[in-house]
């Protein structure tokens, strides 16, 4: 027999009292008709290989070279944080500090942190900050921006191609992957299977203990 949870609408705050979908079923608010729970297989095993890959493209992404820029023989290749720096010297410090936080800490944050909970949950490993990592990247995801940041660089290129000619370098590419791959990253995490996982492993730890 399957076994009944409770479940708040995100949308409506209807509380729903419901049996454990199978793989492949919807279950969805009966007052707003948003979509609650849609359990997929292996779940946790592929925001664990997403968040591993996010986390090897986050260091090229930022250190090596987005764009070389050839103007009046003077060759220029610039990173992330030579953009946040230039903020800095154009004392533009509040700017600088939220593209900081919002292009670089905040987007390592999160991939670490997935990394950090999803490498438990597939290792099955208890962790009293479990829930503490849960609750930051929640937050977190109302924060990570590369995808405004991707669009402020496609700005700048296009304005940068009508003087010289552009070459594109591989920490462009990296970040490219990187949006995708957080992208990818978000929509695939199952918030309502991970909260259900880790409840099981505190009560099975606090069991063994
Ligand atoms: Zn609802």
């Amino acid at each position: 027999m399957n076994s009944t949870s409770y479940v708040a609408c995100p949308e409506c705050d209807l509380l729903i009292n419901y049996a454990q979908p199978k793989v492949g079923e919807k279950i969805h608010c009966p007052r707003c008709d948003v979509l609650l729970l849609k359990p997929s297989k292996q779940t946790i095993e592929r925001t664990f290989a997403l968040s591993f890959a996010g986390f090897i493209l986050f260091f090229p992404a930022n250190f090596l070279p987005l764009v070389s820029i050839s103007l009046f023989g003077n060759a220029n290749s610039d990173i992330i944080m030579s953009g946040v720096l230039a903020l800095f010297t154009k004392t533009m410090w509040p700017v600088a500090i939220v593209v900081f936080l919002t292009s670089i800490v905040f987007p390592f944050a999160q991939i670490s942190l997935s990394l950090l909970i999803s490498g438990h949950l597939y290792f099955n490993q208890p962790n009293r900050y479990l829930i503490c990592w849960m609750r930051w990247i929640h937050h977190l995801n109302e924060w990570v921006m590369l995808e405004v940041y991707m669009l402020s660089i496609i700005v700048a290129c296009v304005k940068l191609m009508a003087i010289s000619p552009l070459k594109f370098g591989w920490g462009l590419y990296a970040f490219v992957a990187l949006i995708f791959i957080t992208t990818l990253l978000i929509s695939n995490r199952d918030n309502h299977l991970f909260w259900q996982r880790i409840e099981q492993l505190c009560k099975d730890n606090n069991h063994a203990n």
